[in-house]
């Protein structure tokens, strides 16, 4: 990921999405149908999440691995350590590597509510542990991702609020022990993140100050999900944000995904702006659905950037082979 980054124009913007593995077999294909109409977006890389616990491992590990080696994506496998052997892991590792995979978004999981088992406490307890790990084991093979939390993590060090600073300490041990890129919780506060992003590079043990951040935005595709979304990720929603859906269109789903789409497309320049342009990348949770995501990336100016140049260089290569 951060060599194809490399790779882009120092202002060139870019996306990524992100997929989790159906339950079934005809949710596999039609997740793979839309995928495949996805790509043509153009996203920079695609990204499949692991189910708590390792619930979805095999799930996981299939469609990371079509992603990659049929379907020609960059992939990132995401992979949690909580209340899971060694061989668990090594095994995921060796599967992605086998499979073309090259980045690996590492992360801790959730433990279960009935606690870790004492048999996987103590291999990894947090998602340092795995980073360290992975570079222990494959050296720099695996270009490796963690989570960020621009509002911080539920859990912050002395358990009372949600405090951004409480989870610095800890994101910098992250990122020190050989993270190569950050991706956030999502979120709807751009002044959150936008302070976050500057106290990141700020941060006097944080090594790296021009690690690459790449906000995690999740479309509003309708209000109550938004709303239980937004909740579960304790991400705050600003009354700026709120106050577009009045009570009479909450309930109706197209207005909803109308008027989400302008607040996605918004946040993106705002973020890009403010930052003096360098964010300019930004990671959807697309909740493998398709429609907002187009809408989003079309409408606005710095992302439909990539798609014309993407269709630029199309028209480039038909008429070469044609000549
Ligand atoms: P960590 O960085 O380990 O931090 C967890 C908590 O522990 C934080 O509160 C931190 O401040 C604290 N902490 C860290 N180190 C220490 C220490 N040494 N001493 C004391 N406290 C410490 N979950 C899934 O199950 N599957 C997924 O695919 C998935 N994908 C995600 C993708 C993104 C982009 C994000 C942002 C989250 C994702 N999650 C996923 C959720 C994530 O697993 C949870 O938020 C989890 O609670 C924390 O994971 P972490 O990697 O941030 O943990």
């Amino acid at each position: 990921i951060t060599d194809k980054v490399a790779e882009l124009g120092p202002q060139d913007p870019f996306f990524s999405f992100e997929f989790f593995p159906p339950k079934t077999e005809n949710g596999l294909r039609n997740l793979y149908a839309r995928l495949s109409r996805m790509s043509l977006l153009g996203p920079l890389f695609v990204t499949v999440t692991w189910g708590a616990g390792g619930s979805t491992a095999h799930k996981t590990l299939d469609l990371a691995a079509t992603c990659q080696a049929e379907l020609g994506l960059t992939t990132c496998l995401h992979l949690t350590c909580t209340n899971t052997s060694k061989e668990v892991i090594d095994d995921a590792l060796t599967k992605a590597k086998k499979a073309g995979i090259r980045n690996i978004l590492a992360l801790r999981g959730d433990p279960p509510r009935e606690g870790v088992d004492p048999e996987h406490h103590g291999h990894f307890q947090y998602a340092v542990d795995l980073v360290s790990y992975i570079k222990a084991e494959y050296d720099d093979y695996f270009c490796i991702g963690v989570a960020g939390y621009p509002e911080g993590h539920v859990e912050g060090a002395d358990n009372s609020d949600q405090d951004m600073n409480s989870d610095l300490p800890y994101l910098a041990a992250k990122l020190n022990a050989g993270a190569d890129f950050l991706i956030t919780q999502l979120f709807y506060d751009t002044d959150k993140f936008v302070h976050f992003e500057q106290t990141v590079r700020s941060h006097d043990q944080i090594k790296n100050k021009d690690i690459l951040i790449i906000p995690g935005l999740m479309p509003i595709n309708g209000y109550n999900i938004f709303q239980r979304a937004s909740k579960l990720s304790h991400a705050s929603i600003p009354d700026s944000v709120l106050g577009r859906f009045s009570e009479d269109i909450q309930n109706d789903d197209d207005k909803v995904k109308a008027i989400g789409v302008d607040i996605l497309s918004e946040m993106v320049s705002r973020i890009h702006d403010k930052t003096g342009g360098r964010i300019r990348g930004f990671h959807f949770y697309t909740l493998n659905l398709e429609k907002s995501i187009a809408q989003i990336i079309n409408k606005n100016k710095l992302l439909s950037e990539v798609l014309r140049k993407k269709e630029e260089e199309e028209l480039k290569e038909n008429s070469s082979s044609s000549d």
